[in-house]
């Protein structure tokens, strides 16, 4: 290096680049060496046997042992991608985490992203004709079953993370289960951190499980005396705690956090206290991951921290055993997670912020006893560990709405739902539930059968109502607004931004997309609009405080959608460019017709069916002007039941549009106020379980 000389352009390049490249073998060998220290590399020739002697195999390993990034290479070196005929799936209960590890398989094996090594999470498929090794969504290998039902293309199936139980990869343990049995190419591993294996070796007809031995420190388990009042405070100060008091360089610290905003929120208070102890104190690098961090910061947290420095990460449940940090010695838990929540009896999925489960607490801990010993410091007293936490999370086909995984069973012929091979059942009437949704949204008939508006709406990966209003657009002339919609709900809940000092230009700027109060799709179609006709400029997203980043996202969305509707043979056409925007709310109304509420004497809304109150968002465009009638894209709970984009309805637009959920009664006006005022709260809640008016023969629907 620095021996070429100087007066030869072209030998110094050639130098440069040699040395660039001599780097990057470097890089190269350094990562080969890495691979080789991790504990599941010792057993890969044992772990390799057990795979072909087996059908199926249960790999149970400590988060970081390698099982993700290192498995399914061993797999390709050795032959089962056949070179290049066949591919390796290995699903992730995440999208950054199926993002994160495919980035860094790609560059363990020294290819391109997307060339050898991909990855498919909704929305975005970063694979090509080349891809052997394909991580992804477990959802997105749901929906795969329905392209190719035997999987044929993988000669290997690993569900990854199957601790986690989420919903997809519980659907999927019955799917793969039965397709290992017709396939005899085919192997499947079921790869897990958690050491009680048993319960899934049961479930696949008693599986050996191959066990890696996880290396782990010591933790020093600290938990507070008394119960924290704010634990985002408590949090704070115990980060700043241990970067004041503790070593520089020795060892980062990771904190555990509920969510984006929380995630968020903390970053603002460290980055202001930080600013406060000026230069007395040591950098500390801050580094926020979440299911929604741009793939360029996603990178971020994986970099040490510079000489003299240390990082602390911000993390959801993420970093809980997905993906694993090299350096932490310090873990801070407060102790809670997000949690979906479902009520079957009004139909209401929430998430909650909840307490963690033991198990979580304990996997938590483990993250700073990686690479020496380390100490976790949990937000809460010992008592509440021991008295108060779960031992295990619920699985989550415990708890949600099954109408989206409902309609991909029926669309894959599974029509014997009760009868499907489920690893925990789902509760009889969230799945009464859901087939009755289904039903209300034309998807099955009266016998549970899938309908041609069913089938249509099974290829959309979106959450069936608002498949049901694409699918419906067609019939009122407006498919091009309403995918433009859908793609504007899906690409995420950061449209509009509004910077501390331009708050009065923020507000005007947003106040223009929602010109005569035709509610927020409508504002949403407008911004969209907008932006298309500014030739997608950033420039017009800064100067109408719109963020760039969800518009490039909501385009990708819209593009796929637009296949989709040509793959389900809708043609594109539009009624707003008409000015129609009836036709457009009416698509809207025909997927989301039970969400409707009604404006209540004191501001609030009563939703038509369940009579549950609820409160226009703040956010809403309509929350100046609230209509009498309106239609809600989400509830969101925080301090109180908000509903989420919000647009004008016509009451008689229920009747007409959902004839089999509505009647005249439901919608005549004045609402009849002795009813109302009569009404108990006992009977506001059952009320809830009203059964829909052409109930359905259930009994056939299984
Ligand atoms: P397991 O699946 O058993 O939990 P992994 O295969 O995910 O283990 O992790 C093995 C190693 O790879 C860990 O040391 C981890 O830090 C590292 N690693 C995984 N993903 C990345 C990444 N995106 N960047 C850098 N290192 C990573
Ligand atoms: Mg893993």
């Amino acid at each position: 290096a620095g021996t070429a000389p100087a007066d030869d352009d072209d030998t110094a390049a050639a130098a440069a680049a040699d040395e660039y490249h001599a780097e990057a073998m470097d890089a190269k060998a350094t990562l080969q060496d890495e691979r080789k220290t991790l504990p599941v590399y010792k057993l890969k020739d044992d772990l390799l046997k057990a795979i072909d002697e087996h059908k199926v195999l249960i790999v149970v390993g400590e988060t970081g042992s390698g099982k993700t990034t290192q498995i399914p290479q061993y797999l390709h070196e050795v032959g089962y991608t056949a070179g290049g005929r066949k591919k390796v799936a290995c699903t992730q209960p995440r999208r950054v985490a199926a993002m994160s590890v495919a980035a860094r398989v790609a560059e363990e094996m020294g290819v391109k992203l997307g060339h050898e090594v991909g990855y498919s999470i909704r929305f975005e498929d970063c694979t090509s004709e080349k891809t052997v090794i394909k991580y992804m969504t477990d959802g997105m290998l749901l929906r795969e079953f329905l392209g190719e039902p035997d999987l044929g293309s993988y000669s290997v199936v690993v569900v990854d993370e199957a601790h986690e139980r989420t919903l997809a990869t519980d659907i999927l343990f019955g799917l793969v289960k039965d397709i290992a049995r017709l396939r005899p190419d085919m192997k499947l591993l079921i790869s897990s951190a958690t050491l009680n294996a048993d319960k899934f070796s049961d479930f696949f007809d008693a599986a050996p499980v191959f066990r890696i031995p996880g290396r782990r420190f010591e933790v020093g388990i600290h938990y507070t005396v008394a119960p924290e009042a704010d634990y985002i405070d408590a949090a704070v100060v115990t980060v700043l705690q241990l970067h004041v008091t503790e070593p520089p360089g020795g060892g980062d610290i990771l904190l555990f956090l509920t969510g984006q905003e929380e995630i968020e929120t903390v970053e603002e208070i460290l980055r202001h206290r930080l600013r406060v102890l000026g230069g007395k104190v040591a950098e500390l690098v801050i580094c926020p991951i979440y299911a929604n961090l741009p793939a360029e910061l996603q990178a971020k947290i994986f970099e040490p921290a510079p000489a003299g420095a240390r990082k602390v990460v911000l993390a959801t449940n993420i970093a809980e055993t997905s993906l694993t940090i090299d350096g932490i010695k310090y873990v801070v838990d407060p102790g809670f997670c997000k949690v979906k929540s479902y009520n079957p009896r009004t139909g209401m999925e929430s998430l909650l912020v909840a307490p963690v489960s033991r198990a979580s607490a304990e996997q938590r801990a483990g993250r700073s006893g990686r690479t020496g010993p380390g100490e976790c410091f949990r937000l809460y007293t010992e008592y509440n560990f021991v008295s108060d936490l779960d031992d295990d999370a619920v699985p989550e086909i415990q708890r949600s709405n099954l109408a989206s995984v409902v309609l991909a069973l029926k669309a894959l012929g599974i029509n014997d739902l009760v009868g499907f091979d489920f690893m925990d059942p789902p509760p009889a009437e969230s799945l009464l539930r859901a087939l009755e949704e289904l039903f209300a949204l034309g998807a099955l008939n009266s016998r549970g059968e899938l309908t041609k508006t069913g089938r249509r709406m099974a290829e959309f990966p979106l959450d069936p109502m608002l498949s049901k209003a694409i699918v419906a657009s067609e019939r009122y002339g407006c498919s091009e607004e309403v995918i433009t919609i859908a793609a504007m709900l899906s690409a995420g809940n950061a449209v509009f931004y509004r910077p501390r000092d331009k708050r009065v230009h923020a507000d005007a700027a947003r106040r223009a997309f929602h010109a005569g109060n035709a509610g927020d799709h409508v504002a949403l179609l407008n911004v969209y609009n907008a932006w298309a006709e500014s030739g997608y400029s950033p420039q017009w997203c800064r100067e109408s405080f719109v963020q760039h980043r969800t518009m490039r996202r909501a385009r990708d969305v819209r593009d796929q959608l637009g296949a989709l509707l040509e793959r389900v043979e809708i043609a594109p056409c539009s009624s707003a460019g008409g000015g129609d925007l009836d036709a457009v709310r009416k698509a809207v109304t025909a997927g989301y017709f039970r969400h409707a509420a009604r404006l209540q004497r004191d501001g609030s809304y009563r939703a038509v069916k369940s009579r549950q109150t609820v409160f226009v968002h703040p956010s809403s465009g309509v929350a100046q002007a609230p209509p009498r009638w309106a239609l809600y894209h989400e509830l969101v709970l925080t301090t109180k039941e908000y509903m989420r984009q919000v647009t004008e309805l016509k009451p008689e637009w229920l009747v007409e549009i959902a004839p089999h959920y509505y009647e005249r009664k439901d919608v005549d006006e004045p609402e009849p106020k002795k009813t109302a005022a009569a009404t108990t709260p006992q009977e506001q809640t059952t009320a809830g379980s009203t059964p829909t008016k052409q109930t359905p023969n259930l009994n056939s629907f299984f």
